[in-house]
């Protein structure tokens, strides 16, 4: 932890997470967005209009940050919201198979190559829940190797060694996991194939899937090493296990067509959430038709959702998917581009050690010297460095991630005022980043 001031207070904030901390634990619905690893009063947002957030003290903020991802064309973009409430007239659920479901499944099937089947689901970690029972139902195998510092969602048996809020949290197991949930997991370390091929030896015919991030975010970004994914994709169609690509944070962000859109490596099974939800609650798994037909009521492995396929998110999602053609892909990388090199300057110009890192147009800040290249890398950064250049952001208007494992995530609505807001704001807390000291007590 950094000593840190916070330049601004936030009372109707302040007293809102009070009132919420009575009510529920740590006074939030999702760790992260208490502000542990930084400190400080957690924003209440209010409302979000294109690249602006404005909180409960009637404070605007620039989001970096974008919902964690899905928000890909900024707040409240006026086609997303008028499909939402053309939607909405029409009834919010009807627990019946309806047409808006059938087109967003036929959009993800053609942005998508390896997705021959699709199912919907209402979270990323349903669908990396799903995706992992489907593995074992169609090899009839238990065994699944993750990598440190990937995280699926808080699915039990992939909560070991996790990144995102149990990385920010300093979690090394979760309480509530059982031994017999954890204990068919196995994790090795990002970005080593001789790991995963020695993982593959020491349990032979007992491995049903590899689970990866496709491109993992959630211990900064930390992308494949050239030949990591294709290697792991190799190595299962070896050992008659299958690859599991998690695209719940990549999926149709860093490409039309996801990370599989950037690298071409073919999965059997693929998990999305996230931007396919244009805000709502929708995600998927799908991929092999073959492995897809095993699932109920086609194949004997059960999967179901009361909400699964709703009107209201499945038209917010192929609303937001329409609206991102190759054009709106170019603007956003360019503004990611952009930011990231307003970023470097201003700290290579208070002389901070930092590395960005990015796919596509995900990226994160690393206080450290050298290349980021597994979840062990990410941790011997100099996070007390991010709280002091967070806070200062914030007091200037910009919203970041609260944690240094952490995706920042940009928009297509991203514009000159947002962005010289960010350039204004840098100078300050690249400084506050340089005079940053470590309180160890
Ligand atoms: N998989 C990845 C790669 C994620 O980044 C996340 C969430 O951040 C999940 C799965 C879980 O998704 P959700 O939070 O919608 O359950």
């Amino acid at each position: 932890m950094a000593r840190v001031s916070f330049p601004y207070s936030a009372p109707v904030s302040q007293t809102l997470f009070d009132r919420a901390a009575a009510v529920t634990p740590g006074g939030v619905n999702s760790p992260v967005r208490a502000f542990r690893a930084v400190g400080g009063t957690p924003r209440f947002m209010v409302s979000g209009t294109g690249p602006y957030l404005t909180d409960a003290d009637g404070r605007e903020y620039v989001d970096l940050v974008c919902s964690w991802g899905p928000m890909i064309l900024g707040h409240a973009h006026p086609e997303v919201t008028a499909a939402v409430q053309e939607a909405v007239a029409r009834g919010t659920s009807f627990g019946t198979p309806g047409e808006g479901e059938v087109a967003l499944a036929e959009e993800i099937v053609a942005r998508v190559a390896p997705v021959e089947q699709v199912r919907l689901v209402s979270s990323g970690t349903e669908a990396t829940m799903s995706a992992i029972r489907l593995a074992r139902g169609f090899t009839g195998r238990a065994k699944v190797i993750k990598f440190a510092g990937c995280y699926h969602g808080h699915v039990d048996a992939l909560l070991a060694a996790a990144g995102s809020g149990v990385a920010t949290l300093g979690l090394p197991d979760t309480p509530g996991v059982t031994g017999a949930q954890a204990g068919d997991t196995i994790v090795v370390p990002y970005n080593d194939l001789e790991a995963v091929r020695a993982a593959f030896a020491a349990n032979a015919g007992q491995v049903a899937c590899v689970i990866t991030e496709a491109s993992p975010g959630n211990m900064g970004v930390v992308p494949p090493r050239e030949g990591f994914n294709q290697g792991l994709a190799d190595l299962c169609r070896e050992n008659g296990a299958l690859y599991i690509s998690d695209e719940v944070m990549t999926g149709f962000r860093t490409s039309k067509a996801g990370w599989f859109g950037v690298d071409g490596v073919t999965p059997d099974l693929l998990t999305f959430g996230k931007v396919m939800g244009g805000g709502f609650p929708a995600a998927a798994f799908g991929g092999r038709a073959d492995v897809m037909a095993h699932l109920a009521p086609a194949g004997p492995v059960y999967q179901a959702g009361t909400l699964s396929g709703n009107p209201v998110a499945t038209a917010a999602g192929l609303a937001q998917l329409r609206l991102l053609d190759d054009a709106a892909y170019e603007k956003v990388d360019a503004v990611s581009a952009r930011v990231r090199g307003l970023v470097s300057d201003a700290l290579s110009k208070e002389g901070v050690a930092h590395r960005v890192q990015n796919a596509s147009n995900m990226f994160s800040v690393f206080f450290t010297d050298g290349e980021v290249r597994n979840y062990d890398d990410a941790k011997a950064q100099e996070s007390f460095r991010f709280t002091a250049f967070f806070h200062s952001m914030l007091s200037q208007g910009v919203y970041l991630p609260p944690s240094s494992f952490e995706s920042w995530f940009v928009s297509t609505a991203l514009d000159e005022r947002a962005i010289e807001r960010i350039a204004a704001a840098l100078p300050g807390a690249a400084r506050a980043a340089a005079e940053a000291t470590e309180v160890t007590a």
